[in-house]
């Protein structure tokens, strides 16, 4: 394998690695996530949306009265049925516009909690919109950083790239003293070969522990 292709390996299986963990580390609830969503975005929203059924109601109205012609032209002889219809379309376009604007909301907070740069995050979801209104979204769900976590010793938040805690040392990758794949702190027995972990690590425990 040369240097390069080397290179690529390595970064991809860290890349793996980090996946990994956010699945393991991360049990996100929809809801909870929709409160990162800062309530300023949330109300501007709402706020364009009046705006935008006063705006087009108005509009109606004034040509109904000008020209005795409004939209839909179908219901032409009946303004109220034409001004529910209106209110309906303009609803139904306004939800995929709050969609994509809540959603740029998220990417732009949960990056940047996530340690990542969200201005740049946030700059390429926009950019990809008009390509395909989801991609930058997808990548970005695949891309983005496990959040920190509490170390499972001292409670201590730690980043999802730290190997131990810079508090109290503890391994935050533990692996199976016999086949070297990374378990979790809670595993009894390793996953990959029934290694009894509890009984190595009381063994370690005990050996170095000071007397
Ligand atoms: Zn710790
Ligand atoms: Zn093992």
């Amino acid at each position: 394998m040369s240097d390069y292709q080397q290179k690529v390996a390595g970064s991809f299986n860290e890349r793996m690695q980090l996946i990994r963990l956010r699945r393991k580390k991360e049990n996100l609830r929809f809801w909870q996530e929709f409160r990162i969503i800062p309530n300023g975005v949330i109300w501007t929203v709402v706020v364009l949306f009046l705006i935008a059924q006063g705006i087009a109601f108005s509009v109606n109205r004034w040509n109904a009265v000008h020209y005795g012609s409004f939209f839909p032209y179908e219901l032409q002889d009946n303004f109220p049925l034409a001004s529910v219809a209106l209110a309906g379309i303009i609803t139904a376009i306004s939800l995929v516009f709050a969609t994509i604007i809540l959603w740029i909301a998220y990417v732009n907070r949960d990056a940047k909690r996530r340690g990542m740069n969200s201005a740049l995050w946030t700059l390429l979801v926009i950019i990809l919109l008009p390509a395909s209104t989801f991609i930058g979204f997808l990548i970005y769900f695949l891309m983005r950083e496990p959040l920190p976590y509490p170390c499972p010793q001292c409670g201590k938040t730690v980043g999802a790239r730290f190997n131990f805690c810079p508090n109290c040392k503890c391994n935050l990758h533990p692996s199976c003293p016999n086949c070297k794949q990374e378990v979790v702190e809670t595993d009894k027995f390793c996953p990959y070969c029934a290694t009894d972990l509890k009984s190595v690590a009381q063994e370690t425990e005990a050996l170095t522990a000071p007397k």
